[in-house]
C-alpha cells in the first residue's frame, strides 16, 4: 500500500480556467482521505490528476516513492470508483468484476480467486451470475467496488460514489465503505461536494474552495478550530451562526458589539482578539452552543423570535430571528420536550468560550488554529506537520 503525496500540483484548464492552485497534500499510507468542497472548487480535477486521467499542469505527484506525472494510468496501480458506476450490460456482474484482469491477462484461476473475495466482502455472491440491469442501485455500486478490489490497487479513488443513491442507501453505503477500509487496510482518496460524507468517513480531510485548498484536518480539528469564516461554515450540520460584530475596549472588558447584542469577549480569547488586524469581525456560533440564557442573566443576551421549529426525535432545531422580517436564520440545537413554540421571543446566550471569531475583511480565523495541519487561504505555501 502507498502513500501519495502532492506538491504544488497545479492545473491550468484551455481558456486559462485555473481549477487546482498549489496543493500540498500528503496523504499517509492506509489513510482514508476525503477532498471536499463546493461544486466547481477543483476536487475532481485533483483526484482525476491522481489517476493520471488529466495532465497535470506544474507540481509533482509521488505515489509510493515514485515520481509519477508522466506515467500513465494503467501503471499507476490506482482503481477508480466513479459516480455512474459505468458496468458493462451485457456482461455478468462476475465477468464485469474479471473483465479488467483478462484484459491484463491474469490467469483464469487466479481471477477466480479474487471475484470470489471480494465478492464475499461486499455480500454480493448471490448476484455474480446476474446482469447490472437486475440490480438495484446499491448493488450495482457494490460491483463497481468490487471491480476496483480485484486489482488489488496501492490506492483507491473515489470520486462521489454515493450522490446517484437514495439517502438511506447512502448511509448504509457510507458504513459499507468505510468498513471496506478498515478491512483492506488501503490508501483511500475520496471526493465528495457532502461535507456530512467527508466527516463520516475521512481520517483526514481536505477543504478546497475555488481551486485552493483552505484546510487540512481531522474532522474534528475542522469542525472545532476551522481556520476562515468559509470553512466554519461549510463544516458542520445545521450550519454555524454568524452575526457581524465590531470589538470595542470597555475598560478592563472587551466587547464584540452588533444589531442588538453587546458581547463580553471570554478570557480565553482576549489575548487573540486584542490583537485584531480590524475591529470588524464575524462571529461565529455552533447551533449547539447557542444557549438559552438564565432568567436573572444580563451579559451576553441575544434576543430573537422563533419562526421554525425542526422536530428530530432525540433533539430539535430551533430556527430564529432578531428582525420582524423573519429573514435572518439563526439556529440552536435544543434537547427534546424544550417547550418553545413558534412566534415565542427567546433570550438567547451563546457560550462566550466556545465562541469563534473571524475578520470581516479577510475571513481568517482570529483566535488561531489549533492542531498540526494548518493553511491560510491567502496564502499558497502549506505547512503540514
Ligand atoms: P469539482 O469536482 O469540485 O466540482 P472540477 O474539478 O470538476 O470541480 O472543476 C474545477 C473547475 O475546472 C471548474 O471551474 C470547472 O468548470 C473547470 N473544468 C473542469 N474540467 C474542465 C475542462 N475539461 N476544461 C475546462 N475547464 C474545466
Amino acid at each position: 500500500m502507498a502513500k501519495v503525496e502532492l506538491k504544488n500540483i497545479e492545473k491550468t484548464y484551455e481558456g486559462d480556467v485555473r481549477a487546482v492552485s498549489a496543493a500540498n497534500v500528503v496523504i499517509e499510507d492506509r489513510e482514508f482521505v476525503v477532498f471536499v468542497g463546493p461544486s466547481g472548487c477543483g476536487k475532481s480535477t485533483t483526484l482525476r490528476m491522481i489517476a493520471g486521467l488529466e495532465e497535470i499542469t506544474s507540481g509533482e505527484l509521488w505515489i509510493d516513492g515514485e515520481l509519477v506525472n508522466d506515467i500513465p494510468p494503467k501503471d499507476r496501480n490506482i482503481a477508480m470508483v466513479f459516480q455512474n458506476y459505468a458496468l458493462y450490460p451485457h456482461m455478468t456482474v462476475y465477468e464485469n468484476m474479471a473483465f479488467g484482469l483478462r484484459i491484463r491477462k491474469i490467469a483464469n484461476a487466479e481471477i477466480d480467486k479474487r471475484v470470489q473475495e471480494a465478492a464475499k466482502i461486499l455480500s454480493i455472491q448471490e448476484y455474480l451470475h446476474r446482469k447490472p440491469r437486475a440490480l438495484s442501485g446499491g448493488q450495482r455500486q457494490r460491483v463497481a467496488v468490487g471491480r476496483a478490489i480485484v486489482r488489488n490497487p496501492k490506492v483507491f479513488l473515489f470520486d462521489e460514489p454515493l450522490s446517484n443513491l437514495d439517502a438511506k442507501l447512502r448511509v448504509q453505503m457510507r458504513t459499507e465503505i468505510a468498513k471496506l477500509h478498515n478491512r483492506l487496510k488501503a490508501t483511500m482518496i475520496y471526493v465528495t461536494h457532502d461535507q456530512v460524507e467527508a466527516m463520516t468517513m475521512g481520517d483526514k480531510i481536505v477543504v478546497m474552495k475555488d481551486g485552493v485548498i483552505q484546510q487540512i484536518g481531522s474532522p474534528l480539528l475542522l469542525y472545532d478550530h476551522p481556520c476562515n469564516h468559509f470553512v466554519a461554515g461549510f463544516i458542520g450540520s445545521p450550519p454555524m451562526n454568524f452575526l457581524d460584530g465590531k470589538l470595542r475596549r470597555d475598560g478592563e472588558r472587551l466587547l464584540a458589539e452588533g444589531e442588538g447584542f453587546s458581547f463580553v469577549v471570554a478570557d480565553n480569547h482576549l489575548e487573540a482578539l486584542l490583537k485584531a488586524p480590524h475591529p470588524e469581525v464575524v462571529i461565529g456560533i455552533r447551533p449547539e452552543h447557542m444557549g438559552i440564557a438564565a432568567q436573572d442573566q444580563i451579559d451576553n443576551i441575544l434576543s430573537a423570535h422563533v419562526t421554525v421549529i425542526e422536530e428530530l426525535g432525540a433533539e430539535a432545531h430551533m430556527y430564529m430571528s432578531r428582525r420582524a422580517d423573519d429573514m435572518e436564520n439563526l439556529i440552536a440545537r435544543l434537547e427534546q420536550r424544550h417547550g418553545y413554540r413558534i412566534g415565542d421571543n427567546i433570550r438567547l446566550s451563546p457560550d462566550m468560550e466556545r465562541v469563534r471569531y473571524f475578520d470581516a475583511v479577510s475571513g481568517e480565523a482570529l483566535l488561531g488554529v489549533i492542531g498540526p495541519i494548518r493553511m491560510s487561504s491567502r496564502r499558497s505555501a502549506l505547512a503540514q506537520g
